[in-house]
């Protein structure tokens, strides 16, 4: 079926309206090396392994470094590293490991222009996201737990919570640095030590971060960070010394993550994969309920374990808001993420675009109708998906059920709400979900009856340390952030 565009809309700017934005790129230099090492003890090495790989800027495909591949022997060096360091850092008076924290917060704030840039050219996300989501989340993440450390008794009261011991943290790349402080922040709070493997495609964040880890002095060992492929994860996990393994990716690796570690006495957390619904009723404020749905699924380029990629509507507003929608959509800016106006940036790797562009062909070979702006032009290097939104949509359909993790929507209707929470509950997910209503008893009793992790009301993707943020079913189990998020960090 040929998709719909937009061009022929009420809406539309015309076409002769003969202005645009002028460029306005982000322009804070950021050194990068030609090659890095791995961090382990508290200094950089070069690999055991002699492998290396390219990290590339997606958005123009150039390399930007050469990473090392970290194999079983660095993966080992890591671990033994963290394991002599554990001792010392948990008998290390609390007030004092705070203060480590804290450093480290106060000087992800001061470098935080330098971090973002580089976070939008190793990853291709907005600068506008990183510098305004991803980087002062991450820094309140170590504030945050800096203040748990010391206080650690009133957490668990009548208990005496303990440090579990080397904790192996694998993170995918739509949050790189925020997703490193998510799982360091709290291990290291509660007298844990870390070895931390980032993505593939976005380990310069992480290994600036191993700057800023020497700057403040934590003592060698604490932390360490080795970069490499899923084989290098492979090997954290399954290392015997590990003694919890912490992962945020797909439901895919995660499975086999839950199975690497069956019959052995290693605690896991698994932060998986979503296909979170957004439930508009008629009587919802539409706007600002258009908005909330604009920024689940169309921001950072649909790359958010949370995003709202499944969209149920009231079927007396349907049209009201699939009109809104489309408006919307072609007022986005798709193009050079340091570009401060640009609202879409480029897919992280040419493997994700792929993955994007089979679902929307799948989409459409079912039978769904595309809905895209086809308006502004993409560049000519680099890994670009137009944000869209499919109409028509069966709850069969594969764009339906399954985790595209890009920018495209699947918008349906339902009649009441007992079918809204049917269908909204009808996936093998349940990361997160949003309800639009003016009714305040409304809000509460579809909330309660939703199977999701986090529930957002009038709003989405709002984010807080003190939060807790976590999945139900094939999501994945246990929680980051808030108390709860501690727990996963201690034993009794
Ligand atoms: P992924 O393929 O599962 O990768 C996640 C991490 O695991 C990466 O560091 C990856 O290394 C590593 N890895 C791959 N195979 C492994 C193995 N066999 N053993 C150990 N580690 C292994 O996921 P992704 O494609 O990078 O990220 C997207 C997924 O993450 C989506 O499904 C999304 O929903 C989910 N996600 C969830 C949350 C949440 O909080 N629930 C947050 C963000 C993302 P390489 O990069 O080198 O392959
Ligand atoms: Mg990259």
């Amino acid at each position: 079926m040929k998709p719909i565009t937009t061009e022929s809309h009420e809406h539309d700017p015309p076409a002769d309206a003969g202005w645009d934005y002028s460029p306005a790129p982000e322009r804070t230099p950021v050194p990068i090396d030609e090659s890095y090492g791995l961090f382990i003890d508290g200094s950089m090495r070069a690999p055991l392994s002699r492998k290396r790989f390219e990290t590339i800027n997606p958005a123009t495909e150039d390399v930007l470094s050469s990473i090392a591949d970290a194999g079983a022997k660095d993966v080992d060096a890591a671990v033994q590293a963290a394991k002599k360091a554990q001792g010392p850092w948990a008998r290390l008076k609390a007030s004092e490991r705070a203060k480590y924290l804290y450093r480290i917060a106060r000087r992800i704030q001061e470098r935080s222009r330098e971090l973002a840039v580089l976070e939008t050219m190793d990853g291709g996300k907005p600068i506008k996201e990183s510098r305004d989501v991803d980087l002062p989340l991450t820094a309140q993440h170590f504030f945050y737990h800096a203040g748990w450390a010391d206080k650690l008794a009133y957490a668990f009261p009548g208990r005496t919570p303990k440090p579990i011991g080397v904790c192996g943290q694998i993170i995918p790349w739509n949050f790189p640095l925020m997703m490193a402080a998510w799982k360091l922040a709290p291990a290291l709070a509660c007298g844990n030590t870390c070895v931390l493997k980032p993505a593939e495609t976005t380990s310069l964040t992480a290994l600036k971060l191993a700057e800023i880890l020497q700057e403040v002095d934590l003592p060698p060992g604490v932390v360490n960070i080795v970069t490499g492929a899923g084989a290098t994860g492979a090997a954290l996990a399954e290392h015997p010394d590990v003694r919890k393994v912490a992962f945020t990716g797909s439901t895919e690796v995660g499975k086999v993550l839950a199975r690497s570690v069956a019959g052995t006495s290693k605690k896991l957390t698994l932060e998986l994969g979503g296909k979170s619904p957004n439930i508009i009723f008629a009587d919802a404020a539409i706007d600002q309920a258009v908005e909330g749905v604009v920024s689940s699924i169309w921001f950072n380029q649909g790359h958010v374990c949370c995003a709202g990629s499944r969209l149920f509507v009231e079927e007396s507003v349907v049209d009201e808001v699939v009109d809104k929608l489309r408006h919307r959509m072609q007022s986005l800016r798709v193009g050079d993420p340091l570009d401060k106006n640009t609202d879409i940036g480029a897919i992280n790797s040419a493997e994700q675009l792929k993955t994007i562009e089979r679902y929307v062909d799948a989409g459409e070979h079912e039978g769904a109708i595309m809905h895209e702006f086809s308006g502004q032009a993409l560049p000519d290097k680099g890994y670009w998906h137009r944000p869209c939104f499919f109409t028509g949509v069966q709850p069969s359909h594969v764009i339906a059920r399954e985790e595209i993790f890009g920018p495209v929507l699947s918008v349906m209707t339902f009649r009441t709400p007992e079918e809204a929470i049917s269908r909204a509950n009808n996936t093998p997910y349940g990361l997160a979900a949003g309800v639009w209503t003016n009714t305040g008893s409304k809000v509460f009793e579809i909330a309660r009856k939703l199977d999701a992790g986090v529930v957002w009301c009038n709003t989405y993707n709002t984010f807080d340390a003190a939060s807790p943020f976590g999945g139900f079913k094939e999501s994945g189990f246990g929680r980051e952030g808030g108390r709860h998020g501690l727990q996963s960090y201690v034993k009794f």
